[in-house]
């Protein structure tokens, strides 16, 4: 490898995390691997990882350590405080966290770091968990100029090279994701309240869709997103409605904090709540179009 070989940790190996783990161990890292499902830590030792018996244990030997975890309350129950892991690092160390978490959970964390000299990347990322496996996910980097180039290499062990943005200071990578939640999710809604209208007016859903790929109304989602539900019925369960809705909270947070009303996200926002009430916390993220579907009495599939 043309990089130097680094002492990473990593923890949380979940859908997205377990993929980026096997990317770093495959880019010739020293991986050392932990989270609290034993399975995920087996697979990530056969993966060439190193299984970690705690945080702790983790974190002991690490110049950088990698988290992706399912939102701000694990982020702060694994970095901060006493048995966290910011506690237990060297000085001189590098967090990169690639959860999509808080600003407001990015400001403690980055206290408690700076009190250890350990530096602070947030580094949410999109792309689904296609784009984990495959290595091709875009990467929104908040951190200084600095740190943005040390975390450079790694993060393209992960990520597309030509999709790994510095956003900004600290703070801006979770905004700018949340963001893109926020509008991805709303063209969910939008769509899925389309199509099903225009089925139940009667307009066969083949020449609709082509219809309107080709009209100026088309979006990516419409035109790729969408046909994993209109080809092959899959609602994507490598992306749970809980947290979907979680996404969706902390962009309603992240209005409010910013100052402004947000009347459409916050509709949004519990109509996603809704699919997941309605078909459960696992459900996959495109569960409101299912949610269209039953109201409508159809479901919205391309091939019979
Ligand atoms: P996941 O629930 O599949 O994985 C999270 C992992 O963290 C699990 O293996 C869990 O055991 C582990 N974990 C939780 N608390 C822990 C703790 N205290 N100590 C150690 N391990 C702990 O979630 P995911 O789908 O992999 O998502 C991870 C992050 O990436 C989330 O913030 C999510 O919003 C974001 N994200 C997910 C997708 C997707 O398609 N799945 C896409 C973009 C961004």
């Amino acid at each position: 490898m043309s990089e130097p070989r680094r002492r990473v940790a990593f923890i949380g190996l979940g859908h997205m995390g377990g993929h980026m783990c096997r990317h770093l161990c495959t880019a010739g890292h020293d991986v050392t691997a932990f989270d609290l499902d034993p399975a995920a830590l087996r697979a990530a030792r056969r993966d060439g990882a190193r299984a970690a018996r705690s945080i702790a244990d983790c974190v002991a030997d690490a110049e950088i350590l990698i988290t992706s975890l399912p939102g701000p309350p694990e982020v702060e129950a694994v970095l901060c405080g006493s048995g966290g892991a910011i506690a237990h690092m060297n000085g001189g160390g590098m967090v990169i966290d690639m959860s999509t978490s808080s600003r407001e959970v990015g400001r403690r964390v980055l206290k408690a770091a700076r009190a250890r000299g350990v530096e602070v990347v947030d580094a949410p990322v999109a792309g689904q968990t296609i784009g984990a496996e495959a290595g091709t996910l875009a990467i929104y980097v908040g951190a200084t100029k600095r740190a943005f180039r040390r975390a450079l290499p790694l993060l393209e062990a992960i990520g597309d090279p030509r999709r790994i943005l510095h956003m900004g200071p600290s703070g801006s990578g979770y905004a700018v994701k949340l963001l893109l939640n926020q509008l991805w999710f709303m063209q969910a809604v939008a769509v899925a309240e389309t199509l099903t209208v225009g089925v139940k007016a009667g307009v066969p859903l083949d020449r609709l869709h082509t219809a309107l790929v080709n009209s100026p109304a088309n979006s990516v989602f419409l035109e790729r997103d969408v046909r994993m539900v209109l080809d092959d019925g899959d609602y994507d369960e490598g992306f749970s409605m809980k947290l979907v809705t979680k996404d969706l909270g902390l962009a309603v947070e992240l209005a409010r904090d910013s100052g402004m009303a947000v009347e459409l996200l916050a509709l949004v926002e519990q109509i996603h709540r809704r699919a997941r009430l309605a078909y459960g916390d696992t459900a996959g993220e495109m569960s409101a179009v299912r949610l269209y579907e039953d109201v409508a009495g159809t479901t919205l599939r391309l091939r019979p």
